[in-house]
């Protein structure tokens, strides 16, 4: 292992010195704020520890749903949020869509407007009316400029082979991204910039009570004068606030022949997700029957959780097809008691900006925005 004060005049000189802003993480949120820094300021050096070989959190993990708000989502949040919370934060992930597509063409990361379907199986009580529907249109009409997003879809299991479904709820201003590229494009765009991005470096911890902040690893100390902290589900070394990590466990299926299912679609309130990618089924979620168990740091997944998405598959998303399963993976995210993220400075030379839940493709990168702007 060879440490910082073991390299030559080239290395440090290149890499370490004089550094304005350090950013610890390169997910979504690191890598946006990277971005938005350089459009402030043209010279400055800025430089992005992560501690994978790969952004290893969330950001290159998720489902890829570009999604702002289902029917039932908002239903249930409006009933434990108050009214104002949940629109702000609506319009914020719709915003910081936009803010995406800003910083990255989105021809680069295959953004699909495929529309977003949220289901309601059948036998379940079904809170959503057309008075709610009404209402979701009224408020989303005031935030977007569009009207009648929200529709209702009664022919949804003849279009796409569901059973146990009695109705659903299109959104028509939903899409899909390809997670991998999102990634790829935004690593690619921060290199052109000239930011540096340094892989297997972990931040250990961290002295900012002077002017220059002090940053221990364990190749030794790197030192700047600002830092961003985008370390999500990983943030609670680093604040003592409402912030716990939660792991989210996905499957990919085999390429299967003329699959129905296209589009993206919610289903039980969001705690279940799933999408096509090319002629396979991607699904996730289940969080919710071993809470306790996923809340966790760790990767890796759980034959509870892989069984009860297996079960889905063949009950409702393809029933009587033949498939399997080629992938399984999780995925680590940061929640909280709210849904808001947490974004603010923690001193005049730290931010930090953390608890994406699951909206970080909407939201990321309007925090990296919001954290620019704190310099
Ligand atoms: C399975 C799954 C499905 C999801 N689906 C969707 C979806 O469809 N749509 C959506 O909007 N959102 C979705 N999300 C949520 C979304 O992926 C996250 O909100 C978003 O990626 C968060 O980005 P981030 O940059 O804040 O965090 P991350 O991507 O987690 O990045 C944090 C980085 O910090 C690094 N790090 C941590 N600690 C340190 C340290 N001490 N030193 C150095 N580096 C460190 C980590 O390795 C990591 O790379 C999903 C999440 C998961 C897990």
């Amino acid at each position: 292992m060879l440490r910082f004060d073991e390299l030559s005049f080239w290395e440090k000189s290149s890499y370490f010195e004089k550094t304005d802003f350090l950013i610890i993480g390169s997910g979504i949120v690191g890598m946006s704020t990277a971005l938005y820094l350089r459009k402030q300021y043209n010279d400055a050096r800025i430089v992005i520890i992560e501690r994978g070989y790969l952004p290893t959190g969330a950001s290159s993990k998720n489902a890829g749903f570009t999604c702002f708000g289902s029917p039932t989502e908002l239903y249930d949040d409006l009933k434990n949020i108050d009214e104002q919370t949940v629109w702000d934060t609506f319009s914020n992930r719709y915003s910081g869509l936009k803010s995406l597509f800003e910083l990255v063409d989105e021809k680069t990361f295959h953004y699909e407007p495929c529309k977003s379907w949220d289901l309601i199986e059948t036998g379940v009580k079904n809170d959503i009316n057309q008075e709610f529907i009404e209402y979701i249109n009224t408020k989303s009409h005031e935030i977007t400029g569009f009207s009648n997003i929200y529709t209702e879809d009664l022919e949804v299991s003849k279009k796409f082979g569901f059973e146990q479904i009695q109705t659903s709820y299109c959104n028509k201003l939903e899409g899909a991204i390809n997670t991998g590229k999102l990634v790829q494009a935004l690593h690619k765009e921060v290199i052109q910039n000239n930011i540096q991005i340094l892989y297997g470096i972990e931040a250990l911890s961290m002295d900012n009570a002077s002017k220059t902040v002090h940053i221990e690893t364990e190749y030794g100390t790197l030192q700047t004068q600002n830092c961003i902290i985008a370390t999500n589900g990983f943030a609670k070394q680093w604040i003592n606030e409402d912030i716990l990590p939660a792991r989210a466990q996905v499957l990919v299926t085999n390429p299967i022949k003329d699959l129905k299912v296209k589009g993206t679609f919610h289903f039980e309130k969001g705690y279940y997700y799933f999408r096509n990618v090319g002629d396979r089924v991607l699904l996730g979620g289940g969080r919710n029957i071993d809470v306790a168990g996923e809340t966790t740091e760790k990767f890796g997944t759980t034959e509870k959780i892989q069984n009860k998405l297996q079960d889905l598959l063949n009950h409702i998303i393809l029933p009587n097809q033949a498939w399997s399963i080629d992938y399984s993976w999780s995925g680590i995210m940061g929640v909280g008691q709210t849904k808001s993220p947490i974004v603010k400075m923690l001193n005049n030379n730290t931010a930090i900006g953390v608890r994406l839940g699951g909206m970080g493709v909407a939201l990321g990168a309007q925090v990296g925005k919001k954290l620019a702007s704190y310099f």
